[in-house]
């Protein structure tokens, strides 16, 4: 069951992150403050000295998506809300959140001029963990910015049929061998990506080792293209996994 809240923003609302009111769940200060626009490779979404279309590691080993839009850095207050979102039960920061993220994705679109995804898929949730939680945080996402933008969004086109140890308990390359065999498309309607552009979307991007698997999966299927539209990206990779 989908524990959801519906958006009124004709009501006054509590900014979730200093609490005063205003009409937003998170207020323009607090984006101000705590998101301020920063210099970051386009494709990969790592914040670097000066804006680059590809960061070195994109250079040496492109990835299999074409860009990275990213709200902010996982840091403070995004780390505590996207913890509360996950972890505590608040599904309904999903509503907040994904204004936060359309207003990225309008920030960067206007700038690149790209054609628009054809679809939108979240980062799916393998069966016994969204038993767990109720909700897949990625979908909460995807379906509302995908309407906020008008485009067709789709929960099940990509799947994650094995529930896999924690990515957070492990290393970098302990993840993507984890990863490599996590996620495949829906082999009853591959048709569907042929061709197509895809807008994959996650709450945090870490390593980026589950986009990057998900994208791959996305690609050899027969996407044309996919990009990575995510709330929060961790600045730089932890010195050790925790
Ligand atoms: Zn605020
Ligand atoms: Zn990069």
């Amino acid at each position: 069951m989908l524990r959801t809240a519906p958006a009124r923003p004709s009501l006054p609302q509590q900014c979730e992150v200093c609490r005063r009111w205003g009409d937003a769940g998170v207020c323009g200060e607090c984006v101000g403050r705590y998101a301020a626009p920063r210099p970051r490779c386009a494709t990969c979404g790592l914040g670097t000295g000066f804006a680059l279309p590809r960061c070195g590691a994109c250079l040496h080993d492109p990835p299999p998506f074409e860009r990275t839009v990213c709200f902010a850095d996982y840091t403070f207050p995004w780390d505590h809300l996207i913890t509360a979102f996950k972890f505590n039960g608040r599904a309904e920061l999903a509503v907040p959140m994904a204004e936060l993220l359309v207003s990225a994705v309008r920030a960067c679109t206007k700038l690149e001029n790209r054609p628009r995804p054809d679809t939108v898929l979240p980062v799916p949730m393998a069966p016994g963990r969204l038993r767990e939680r109720g909700y897949n945080q990625a979908w909460e996402l995807a379906r509302r910015v995908a309407r906020r933008l008008a485009l067709p969004a789709d929960a099940t086109l990509l799947q994650r049929p094995l529930d896999t140890a924690h990515q957070s308990a492990l290393s970098r390359r302990e993840r993507q061998h984890n990863l490599r065999t996590a996620f495949m498309a829906d082999p009853r309607r591959r048709a569907e990506l042929q061709g197509r552009r895809i807008a994959l979307v996650d709450d945090v991007m870490t390593t980026g080792a589950t986009v990057h698997e998900a994208a791959a999966v996305l690609r050899r299927a027969g996407a044309a293209a996919v990009e990575v539209w995510v709330l929060a990206r961790t600045p730089d990779e932890p010195a050790t996994p925790s």
